[in-house]
């Protein structure tokens, strides 16, 4: 006898809801017990990191100084330093029961990637007997050589040399991820080629770093911050998120294969109601955020927020901000954690920006800002005149970068996931623009009309910009409509992708931001010719804001009317990936990052063909995943429907009744034809396409061609959901998949 399957999808969908909403809750108290059930985070926060604090408390003075050395000058780490810290390293991991290490880097994929290696070695004795120990050499911290033939290089890598080489990047904690079975230990890592070229996502970002350092304190060595050594920039990067029971995932060919349904009419109640932001979370959905929080302290991540998002089933988890390469490698790691804790609890993660239509997508809004080495907030409006003129300098440079570089900034957050958030009326639209607040605006609108220009004391008090109150503290003033908006002591890029590796549009930002201070610096040093410094400082404060007008925007972004006049202003507007990856291409777009040696032109070009080429590889794989589901699920679903239709028909004896379900018949009739001509349209338009070998026309045709014909097809196919009895449905419908946790 074989054993009892579901014989049909009909049977396990309603078991699939029944399961979800009954699934028990997973306690983490075992393992909390290991740290003491009610020890205190601060007693275990960090405690599989070993970073700084731990080097300084672990490594022989000499090691430690010179570990410092590299990390402020840039000096190499000599070979017996590098030796100290492994065996210290070593040590530490073995001591917390790891067996393996691994490089943990970030190719261009997007995502991050692991080789493992085990720390044993053999030792062979006085006798000649064999002996297992466990060794970790200073080269194995230092530099790892994998075959990185299979990660893009966007043709930057020739066959002959298919080599990568991966080097630790000291600025970054190393940390031990435990699993059920073991544990490793992983070494963030830099990614490249041989001649040095970038092949990952964390070495520009890196580089922007530097170039923004740099090009920062020159500017505010003339502004008057004489003694300033070091500018860093800081991120707090708000991540949100969709969960879904794993067997209603499991139900969907679509979610599987590419993170979001394809399909799906929208559940009667989505979020209409608006009440499941900041509503209560549900249970199962707490007890998986009380574990991922647990790992995520334990690796040093100090989340620090959490809450329901707008759509049913979002959720958003926000961190303290960090400095910039510490931030963004936690951001990966915590999209890491937060996929591997919810499969514990029987949930699926999505961090895909659109798994859902009709509701909100997900995106990562990026707080960032820029502090000097005394920890001042350069974005923060201070108590004294000079504080004040050194805010509204830094702030005019963030203007006319982002002003000078918007197109890039667009370019920085492309991907097929985020262009059905970009301008869809949810999300900040496809044109980026900077938001300011009412009370900015009054000062800068004032600065322009030559209201403060003199600098003096006296006349920045008449402004009152000696003292712009505290806005960070009580700042109400928003706009949830604006891709980049400040708010209060930062500003928040709010048009990035859930899904996306931070360290992209942030290395953009901030070469964006040293190109502009390098700019302003050459401007000021010819103004400081002829005026005073306070003045020469608001002179060209008063130039940059002219300038940078048309970037400043209050109003609606999601309105037609700010698409009319973003036009006007001759702002870029670029509504998708293909037509925003152009910038790439364009020399004097992207000059910006050459000047401040963030990317070569190499570099720029191979992330051009990459992006290309991911995009083409997605579209094509959910339009062979759409077409799959068309003709294996929806179009044998219609006919069986079809077939139910007629043999009711058949034992209908009323005429009155056989002439109103005729109607019935007909309307179905209609629907079923708008999908089989849907599903061959798009199926002729595909296979065609895909006849073609230039990626940049195929990338043109999908987005141009194609993806009108698959929308049609999915409308189509929503409608008919609606006209199918809901025994024969295969699919886990929306209202199933989102609505699900309210039960539990
Ligand atoms: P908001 O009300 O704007 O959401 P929060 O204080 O909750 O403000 O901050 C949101 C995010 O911004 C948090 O991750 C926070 O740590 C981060 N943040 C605050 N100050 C800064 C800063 N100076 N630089 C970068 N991020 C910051
Ligand atoms: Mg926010």
């Amino acid at each position: 006898m074989s054993m009892a399957i579901p014989t049909s999808t009909a049977q396990s969908r309603p078991k699939a809801f029944l399961a979800s909403v009954e699934a028990p809750l997973r306690k983490i108290d075992k393992m909390r017990d290991h740290y003491g059930k009610e020890s205190p985070v601060s007693e275990y926060f960090g405690c599989m990191t070993f970073g700084l604090a731990q080097m300084r408390e672990k490594l022989p003075k000499d090691a430690y100084s010179n570990l410092l050395k590299t990390l402020d000058h840039g000096k190499k780490l000599p070979k017996e330093t590098a030796e100290s810290i492994a065996s210290a390293v070593k040590e530490w991991s073995v001591s917390k029961g790891v067996t393996h290490f691994c490089h943990w880097f970030q190719p261009m994929t997007g995502s991050t990637a692991e080789k493992h290696d085990a720390f044993i070695s053999i030792q062979h004795s006085n006798h000649s007997e064999l002996r297992v120990i466990e060794r970790f050499t200073g080269s194995q911290l230092i530099q790892g050589e994998p075959d990185a033939s299979s990660f893009p290089s966007g043709g930057m890598r020739s066959t002959f040399e298919a080599r990568g080489y991966t080097a630790w990047d000291p600025t970054s904690p190393l940390f031990i991820i435990e699993e059920e079975n073991g544990k490793t230990l992983c070494i963030p890592t830099v990614f490249f080629g041989y001649h040095g070229q970038a092949l990952d996502n964390k070495t520009p970002l890196l580089r922007s770093n530097d170039a923004l350092s740099t090009a920062a304190c020159e500017f505010l060595k003339m502004v008057g911050d004489i003694d300033v050594k070091k500018v860093a920039t800081t991120l707090g990067a708000e991540q949100e998120y969709f969960l879904v029971d794993k067997k209603f995932a499991a139900l969907r060919p679509d979610l599987l294969m590419t993170g979001r349904t394809l399909i799906g009419s929208s559940s009667a109640r989505g979020q209409q109601l608006e009440d499941h932001y900041f509503g209560s979370i549900p249970s199962r959905v707490k007890s998986f955020m009380q574990e991922a929080e647990f790992e995520l302290y334990k690796l040093g991540i100090p989340v620090k927020t959490r809450h329901n998002e707008v759509a049913p089933s979002q959720f958003e988890l926000a961190p303290i901000f960090e400095d910039m390469n510490i931030a963004s490698d936690h951001n990966l790691l915590t999209m890491e954690v937060l996929k591997r804790v919810a499969l514990k609890h029987g949930m699926v993660c999505l961090l895909h920006e659109k798994p859902f239509a009709g509701v909100n997508g997900s995106g990562k809004h990026n707080n960032w800002s820029m502090a000097n080495d005394k920890g001042e907030n350069l974005l923060e409006p201070g108590h004294t005149p000079h504080q004040n003129i050194r805010f509204l300098a830094c702030l005019s440079v963030v203007l006319r970068a982002v002003y000078r570089n918007a197109a890039a900034m667009r370019a920085a957050i492309a991907s097929p996931g985020n262009d059905h958030r970009l301008g869809a009326n949810e999300a900040p639209p496809a044109i980026i623009s900077v938001f300011l607040g009412s009370l900015l605006e009054g000062i800068l609108n004032s600065i322009e009309q030559g209201k403060a220009l003199k600098g003096t004391d006296e006349q920045i008090i008449d402004l009152g910009v000696d003292q712009i109150p505290n806005i960070s503290k009580d700042y109400t003033d928003r706009n949830r409509t604006s891709p980049f908006a400040f708010t209060g002591n930062k500003f928040e890029f709010r048009a990035v992708g859930s899904s996306q590796n931070v360290a992209v549009p942030m290395s953009f930002l901030n070469a964006a931001i040293a190109d502009a201070f390098k700019d302003s610096t050459a401007e000021l040093k010819e103004i400081l010719k002829k005026k005073k410094r306070d003045e020469a400082v608001m002179e060209l404060v008063r130039k940059i804001v002219k300038e940078t007008k048309a970037i400043r925007f209050a109003g609606n972004g999601y309105s037609d009317e700010w698409k009319a006049e973003a036009k006007k202003r001759g702002l870029p507007i670029l509504n998708t990936t293909p037509e925003a990856l152009e910038v790439l291409k364009d020399k004097k777009s992207t000059q910006f990052l050459v000047n401040t040696k963030v990317l070569t032109r190499e570099e720029i070009d191979s992330r051009y063909h990459i992006a290309v080429e991911r995009y083409v590889k997605t579209l094509d794989i959910e339009h062979t995943a759409l077409l799959e589901l068309a003709s294996t699920y929806i179009i044998p679903t219609l006919e069986k429907q079809m077939h139910q239709l007629g043999d009711a028909h058949e034992a209908m004896t009323s005429p009155a009744l056989k002439k109103v379900h005729k109607a019935r018949i007909a309307e179905f009739e209609s629907v079923f034809l708008d999908v089989l001509n849907g599903y061959e349209t798009f199926l002729t338009k595909v296979e065609k396409s895909r006849k073609g070998h230039d990626e940049q026309k195929r990338m043109m045709e999908i987005v141009k061609d194609l993806q009108p014909a698959s929308f049609e097809l999915r409308a189509a196919i929503d409608q008919a959901e609606l006209l199918v009895s809901d025994e024969l449905w295969p699919l886990p419908k929306y209202r199933e998949i989102l609505l699900a946790h309210n039960l539990s």
